[in-house]
């Protein structure tokens, strides 16, 4: 799938249609002293059966990306409508 470079959208910031420049969302990197990361290393560790299933196989094929938004007025950034598709291409319109 295709997708405009910049895109005319509403700002929630601005209150008005303003040019927007779009980049893909990527995931950050995972802190690995976050809470849930504790609680599992926690779990693995001791007693008791293992805390999560073991991950098999994935029913769907697509990742879903998302599209980022950034307002060239205010720099705010905002979330498009996202696709799940097999590949989201940035092209110049
Ligand atoms: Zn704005």
């Amino acid at each position: 799938m295709k997708y405009p470079r910049t895109i005319n959208r509403y700002c929630p910031n601005c209150r008005s249609h303003k040019k927007h420049s779009v980049s893909l969302y990527k995931k950050g990197q995972e802190r690995a002293m976050n809470h849930g990361r504790r609680r599992l290393e926690k779990k693995k560790r001791g007693y008791g059966s293992f805390p999560k299933p073991i991950f098999h196989r994935n029913s769907k094929i697509n990742k879903r990306s998302t599209p980022l938004l950034e307002c060239s007025e205010c720099g705010k950034k905002q979330y498009a409508k996202s696709y799940r598709v097999k590949r989201l291409e940035l092209q110049e319109v």
